[in-house]
């Protein structure tokens, strides 16, 4: 496996005299370094049950601070949440930021409108549909058919509210007769 290219250059002229690796850097105004190696990181992280987007892309990262970052879980009840919780942690800590927090909001609440427009197509090269955008409350009824994420006809049915995983329905698509997941959590 590649080294993600930032880790070269980024340590780098970081002065790590207190011990945090947290001092601010000179050459990026507004972020620090580690602030954005942080970032980096986080961006790195799978989702566990969709291995395709990072929980970044997913929106489920909501703030990155020196000393903490934010998650907000797509769905209290979603058993990933834990096993985000602690691949945020690993790769924190091996990447020599044990000291930054991790804390867990749940307000507001995670909205699907959170995932960006990349996770979105990400999604549907994995072949799930993803939730139409700026209509969370939309794709919690299911009203909205889904689109095929394979051949884009709007042509298509619920089989069931439960997919693969809780967050997902199953669908199919009428005009491919191919059966999908769709990203159903609000
Ligand atoms: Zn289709």
């Amino acid at each position: 496996m590649t080294a993600p290219s930032w880790t070269a250059g980024v340590r780098a002229g970081v002065s790590d005299s207190t011990g945090t690796g947290l001092r601010d850097c000179n050459a990026c105004a507004g972020e620090t370094q580690a602030v954005q190696e942080v970032r980096a990181l986080l961006a790195d992280i799978p989702d566990p049950e969709i291995p395709a987007i990072s929980i970044t892309e997913l929106g489920i990262v909501r703030e990155v601070h020196a000393d903490r970052v934010v998650i907000t879980p797509t769905y209290t009840g979603c058993p990933a949440t834990l096993y985000i919780e602690q691949s945020v942690r690993a790769a924190l800590d091996g990447a020599g930021f044990a000291h930054v927090r991790i804390e867990t909001t749940l307000s507001p609440p995670w909205s699907s409108d959170w995932i960006s427009d990349e996770g979105r197509e990400k999604l549907r090269a994995y072949g799930i549909a993803p939730p139409p955008k700026g209509a969370g409350a939309a794709s919690l009824n299911n009203d909205a058919p889904a689109q095929c994420p394979r051949c884009g006809s709007l042509n298509t049915e619920e089989l069931s509210r439960f997919g693969s995983t809780p967050c997902k329905a199953l669908w199919r698509c009428l005009a491919c007769a191919e059966p999908f997941d769709r990203f159903k959590c609000h």
